[in-house]
């Protein structure tokens, strides 16, 4: 099923990458783009649809003006300028998951066009042309059944569910992307990443893309170094997470390159991204625009936005991230490199909220990256997917801070948040995680300790303090972990002086 690969600085070396992006955006309204019917994800399945969002014949749609609004914000954010008037158009193809057999979208007059936007990697900026960005409507869910994939392949039958038929999408198409070389795999993460921050300051979307609320389209094609026209692309689809971008245009470098390489062509074909495996596999070949017949939607009203509401939208943007992450390193005493840590690791939100309630940036960044960046690893979740609440992080260090807990048992009490034991306190107060501060108990197990070891405690007691080291780890394993290191490190120097 793989194809043949080339090394990745090998396929670099020769060809120069050219990236674009087409990525999907749910927008969180309530109700969907040309009918009433609510957006909520996860209703039991055909609960949410009414004749328009069904296409029965004589139905009408309307537009959501809401939706419009968080078009023209988006619009605005990526730096666009605003048609001043603009229309849908009915783009024509057999979809299974839309009863209308056209979806509607836009095509030559898009609400949002010629926008650009800077995105930083490894510290160099890359400038994102923004070609366009329109409103049109979601498909509904095919559900294919009986296969060992989920894929349609192998089904015995599939099911619709036409609940996500008719939600307001925007798409945000780049201009092509040239010039990110051996980067093009992370730029085009960093730019999915800051889209996905961007339109969550904007507050339209929930941008959840293990939801499906963001999705992202890769392109990539090859040219020769040296060369200026454009190679044959590939479109991989709906790739669902920031890793997946990268390591799906990782591969498709590879393999375009081993095809020129072997003096083969690149097919213009949508191709699959396979999450498991770590390949694509070609879908089915890439229609042209023309085929798809668009013309204007005649049941709809143009859209002509005025310039005011346009300027009183604009008025209404929240700080963009990059402005934002300047203020918040400058604010926490980053490094450059302490803070693109903090970025790639996605945990700039938990950080900045773990600050607010009341945590040091430092505690809060090592929580985040170190030991529940490990924890979300391992359960394949990102990080705000974890059962701790910035707030719980917060109240951890604290514990930490007053002497409670040590960052030992900092980690078993994280264990038991996450493991849905309650608050920190409560998880402290029902392991009975504390460290003991009962002097007797602590002196009586330094006392063991000197007893088991004296050739230890006579090195100490000669001057060689390193030798502490063996006897206070054996204190600590008397006290199950439940010790200050510190005090425990002071009693013994003091008991052998
Ligand atoms: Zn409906």
């Amino acid at each position: 099923m793989t194809a043949e690969i080339l090394d990745f600085r090998d396929a670099v070396a020769s060809y120069d990458p050219v990236l674009g992006l087409e990525v999907h955006v749910e927008l969180n309204t309530h109700s969907k783009m040309f009918c009433g019917c609510s957006t909520e994800f996860g209703a039991e399945p055909n609960t949410q649809t009414c004749p328009v969002c069904l296409g029965l014949p004589g139905s009408l749609p309307v537009v959501n003006g809401a939706a419009v609004e968080s078009a023209i914000r988006i619009g605005l954010a990526l730096g666009c300028e605003i048609a001043p008037w603009c229309r849908f158009a009915r783009k024509n193809y057999f979809y299974p998951d839309m009863t209308k057999d056209f979806q509607t979208s836009q095509y030559d007059e898009p609400i949002a066009f010629n926008g650009s936007v800077t995105i930083e990697v490894d510290g160099v900026d890359y400038v994102i042309e923004i070609e366009r960005a329109h409103m049109e409507e979601d498909a509904g869910k095919l559900l294919h059944v009986g296969g060992a994939t989920g894929r349609i392949q192998g089904a015995e039958y599939s099911l619709i569910d036409y609940n996500r038929a008719g939600v307001p999408l925007i798409e945000i198409v780049t201009k092509p992307i040239r010039g990110t070389g051996a980067n093009a795999p992370e730029v085009a993460k960093a730019y999915v990443s800051f889209l996905r921050d961007m339109l969550r300051s904007l507050g339209v979307s929930d941008v959840r893309m293990e939801q499906g609320s963001l999705r992202c389209d890769a392109n990539v094609s090859l040219m020769p170094k040296g060369e200026t026209e454009l190679g044959t692309r590939t479109e991989t689809k709906n790739v669902n997470s920031l890793r997946s971008i990268e390591r799906a245009l990782r591969y498709e470098i590879r393999r375009q390159a081993a095809v020129l390489r072997s003096g083969g062509r690149v097919h213009q074909e949508t191709r699959h991204w396979h999450e498991d495996g770590g390949y694509t596999s070609p879908g089915r070949s890439k229609v042209q625009a023309e085929d798809y017949r668009y013309f204007p939607e005649p049941d709809l009203v143009p859209i002509a936005p005025s310039r005011e509401w346009v300027e009183q939208l604009r008025a209404t943007l929240p700080e963009m991230p990059a402005v934002r992450n300047k203020r918040l390193q400058a604010e926490w005493g980053f490094t450059d490199r302490e803070f693109g840590d903090v970025i790639a690791g996605s945990a700039l939100d938990l950080i900045e909220a773990t600050v607010a309630a009341g945590a040091s940036a430092a505690a809060a960044r090592k929580w985040w990256l170190s030991e529940l960046a490990r924890r979300a690893n391992e359960a394949d979740l990102e990080l705000t997917e974890l059962n701790i609440t910035p707030a719980q992080v917060a109240a951890v260090q604290k514990l930490v801070d007053a002497g409670t807990i040590n960052d030992k048992l900092a980690r078993q009490v994280i264990d038991g948040v996450l493991a849905g034991e309650g608050d920190p306190e409560d998880v402290v107060a029902s392991r009975n995680l504390a460290v003991v501060s009962d002097s007797g108990a602590l002196e009586a197990a330094v006392d063991k300790a000197i007893a088991a070891d004296p050739d230890a405690a006579q090195k100490v007691r000669d001057g060689k303090v390193q030798a502490a080291g063996a006897l206070i780890g054996s204190v600590m394993r008397e006290m199950r972990g439940q010790a200050d290191a510190a005090a425990v490190r002071a009693l013994l120097l003091a008991r052998l002086s």
